[in-house]
């Protein structure tokens, strides 16, 4: 089976290059780092490419719809190999252009609010192919490896990334190579649904990205409704991993909140999400939930979310409301694959 070379950091690039200079190892991740298809890595020489093609792809994903918003965010459709599809967004930014990463292809971990994880998990995405999501958006605006396009990255789009804990890992590495895309490990954030094994071990790995959880209720009542992973763990237990975090990283934990109409908004949420996250540095982000089609969950109203927040900065608890980019091309994650998939499907 054909590999992918973008998966390769510098040491396996020597191990499988065995006696060519370390110049070329470094060559091909500067061109994997910018998207380049192996015919494109033209200053290899051309018998170094023919071996290299009869292992791997030509190439990790494939663009294969961009769908742009009138607010200059971005979603493309990448197609896989096997032929999966997945999806990646842009959104600029006045302090930089964030991408949001696809960590997976679909997701187990089934959130009632999130289209990803409708149909369950189709596999693990490789590093390289995380890697190349961000490589391809980069050029794909004018990004160079000196002047990326790019400046953020987050790791929100479909996929539990600490479900995926090793090539998660591997992906971070690989994009804040000095020979890649050199992002800075302080502008990547790892988003999760609240894997309290994978945040302690994330906490002693010795990296230093942003964590991001997935918070969505103050207790493990509403939060078992929405979402699945509150059985395996409760709010206290992904509150006290929270914590751990930041007493190994000292990096400050943010907390997702999606607010939901009659689930999760109520005055009384508000009160019993301050109390339980008081204690250390944290940021709560309120998200107008993007409703999805089939979900038959709804958004909280705006005079709702505003007493919710009033509520949070009462208590003191740092909080603000996440502007919602993207809204007329399918929102949330995974929307846009179920619609392209559901026209192709129309359409034969
Ligand atoms: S919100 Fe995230 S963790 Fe939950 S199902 Fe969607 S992709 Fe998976």
């Amino acid at each position: 089976m054909n590999k992918i070379l973008a998966d390769y950091d510098i040491n396996e690039l020597l191990g499988l290059l065995c006696g060519q200079p370390k110049y070329i190892a470094k060559q091909i991740l500067s061109f994997c780092a910018r998207g380049a298809d192996i015919d494109g890595m033209t200053s290899l020489p051309k018998k170094l490419r023919d071996e290299l093609k009869l292992e791997f792809f030509e190439k990790p994903l494939y663009k294969a719809e961009i769908f742009n918003s009138k607010d200059g965010s971005a979603k493309f459709l990448f197609k896989l190999n096997d032929g999966n599809l997945i999806e990646s967004v842009f959104l600029p930014n006045n302090y930089g252009n964030t991408v949001c990463v696809s960590s997976q292809v679909g997701c187990r971990m089934g959130c009632a609010f999130c289209a990803s994880g409708m149909d369950g998990l189709a596999r693990n995405l490789s590093a390289g192919e995380m890697l190349s999501q961000v490589a391809l958006i980069n050029s794909h605006f004018g990004g160079s490896l000196k002047e990326r396009a790019v400046s953020n990255i987050v790791m929100m789009g479909s996929g539990e990334p600490l479900d995926n804990y090793d090539n998660t890992l591997k992906f971070v590495n690989l994009i804040s190579s000095p020979d890649g895309l050199n992002v800075s490990e302080r502008n990547i954030s790892v988003s999760t649904s609240g894997l309290c094994d994978g945040i302690v071990k994330l906490a002693e790995s010795g990296h230093n990205v942003t964590l991001s959880i997935s918070l969505h209720a103050p207790n493990d009542d509403i939060r078992k409704q929405i979402m699945p992973i509150a059985k395996r763990y409760t709010v206290k237990e992904v509150v006290g991993s929270a914590k751990y975090y930041f007493e190994k990283t000292g990096r400050r934990v943010i907390f997702e909140y999606s607010l939901i109409k009659g689930v999760n908004d109520s005055l009384e949420c508000a009160k019993e999400l301050s109390e339980l996250l008081k204690g250390f540095p944290l940021h709560v982000n309120l998200i107008n939930l993007n409703p999805v089609k089939d979900a038959g969950l709804k958004p909280s109203g705006k005079d709702r979310a505003g007493l919710f927040l009033a509520e949070l900065e009462k208590k003191n608890v740092s909080a603000t409301f996440r502007r919602s980019l993207g809204s007329d091309i399918e929102g949330a994650c995974g929307q846009l694959k179920r619609k392209y998939l559901k026209e192709v499907s129309h359409d034969h």
